[in-house]
């Protein structure tokens, strides 16, 4: 699979199009579907009930070219099938539901996670109950009514990395859902190593431009019903445009991640003798993000960025920074925080497709300035 990675990221999604006499994937905005047959639909809404992908019913029920998005991204992750929502956050949300849905609303979560999943988690606010362990001591904190195991690996924002295998291994028949998003399909298929449930918040690095917002998840049959079930009747559908966006931001996927994280590894090298800089995170998987420590005032290397754009999210063309203790985690609690390693002086950049040379100088006089 690896060495049609590129090829199956142009393709994916589009096998048809040819066929059709189509180049670009057509896009369907159709909220609703005529049909004079109403006993026909009735039997297509039973099937949608039981489980079977339906398109052409209504919008909340499926689109055809959020699907094509949908299929494009199965395909890479190595799944049957996926199931894409408004955002990734949504994504979580019905993963989260699913396991409540299934009786087992206890989840067990290695920190760190995203700021929003963790928040999510720690409230309890879709009925889950979350216990927090180390990614050694999962096994310990599974019981009876545990329906999911979170990880995210390399995690945010610290690119600490787990063994997934490992992990699925201990955690046997409880799912282990491996957020993706970091590391995509380019670097690391969390379900060859026995992740069933792959996450990614498609605002990242799969649209890749940082103008769409998407969710997705990658799982097989069963499961991917259940949360099309959950996306029907909770409403946090991705939009047709959005679908059209992400599959084509899927064709350029492994050269942006290949290109970024060349880059990345070359900053990684500058940072870690930089007199102003502390410490350096880098995940051995590679990948366009990089942590970093600085020992003088974050906020003042934020400030003075003039080239990278000083922003919160990540996995865009352009390079961006932001302050995690300040906004990606601000919803997680101090202790939490820096018991996880996201401490006051860490900074995360994600590399995007600059060259380096101008990466460099712009980082290095805003390093100057703290
Ligand atoms: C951004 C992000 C999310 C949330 O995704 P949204 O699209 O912003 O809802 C979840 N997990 C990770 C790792 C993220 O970076």
């Amino acid at each position: 699979m690896t060495s049609l990675l590129h090829t199956r990221a142009v393709h994916a999604g589009r096998d048809d199009l040819a066929d059709l006499g189509l180049h670009a994937a057509p896009i369907d905005f159709s909220t609703t579907y005529p049909s004079r047959d109403s006993a026909e639909e009735a039997r297509r809404i039973d099937a949608f009930a039981a489980g079977e992908d339906v398109t052409g019913i209504y919008g909340r029920i499926g689109n055809p070219t959020v699907e094509r998005f949908e299929q494009a991204l199965a395909e890479l992750e190595g799944f049957d099938h996926a199931v894409a929502f408004a955002s990734g956050m949504a994504a979580v949300s019905a993963c989260l539901l699913s396991a409540v849905m299934q009786g087992k609303p206890h989840i067990v979560g290695v920190r760190p996670l995203y700021g929003g999943t963790d928040h999510l988690l720690t409230t309890g606010l879709l009925g889950t109950e979350v216990t927090w362990t180390a990614a050694e001591d999962v096994a310990g904190a599974l019981r009876p009514d545990t329906g999911l195991v979170f990880v995210e690996s390399p995690a945010n924002p610290t690119l600490s990395e787990l063994d997934l295998a490992a992990l699925a291994e201990t955690c046997g028949a409880v799912p282990v859902l491996a957020d993706n998003t970091f590391a995509t399909p380019v670097l690391q298929r969390p379900g060859q190593h026995g992740a069933q449930l792959v996450l990614h918040s498609a605002t990242k690095f799969l649209g890749g431009h940082g103008d769409v917002m998407g969710g997705v998840v990658a799982c097989g049959a069963e499961e991917a019903a259940r949360l099309r079930g959950l996306r029907f009747a909770t409403g946090g559908v991705l939009h047709p445009l959005a679908g059209y966006l992400l599959l084509r931001g899927l064709s350029t996927l492994p050269l942006r991640v290949k290109a970024a994280s060349a880059t990345a590894a070359g900053l990684v090298e500058r940072l870690a003798t930089h007199p102003a800089v502390h410490a350096v995170h880098y995940p051995k998987l590679g990948g366009p993000l990089v942590s970093f420590a600085v020992t003088g005032d974050p906020h003042a290397v934020i400030g003075a960025v003039r080239l990278i754009t000083p922003a919160v999210s990540l996995g865009s063309v352009d390079t961006l920074i932001q302050h995690p203790a300040s906004l990606t985690h601000r919803m997680v609690a101090e202790d939490d925080r820096t018991g996880s390693g996201i401490t006051g002086g860490l900074l995360r950049l994600s590399v995007g497709l600059e060259d380096i040379e101008d990466l460099w100088l712009d980082l290095d006089q805003a390093l100057k300035s703290c």
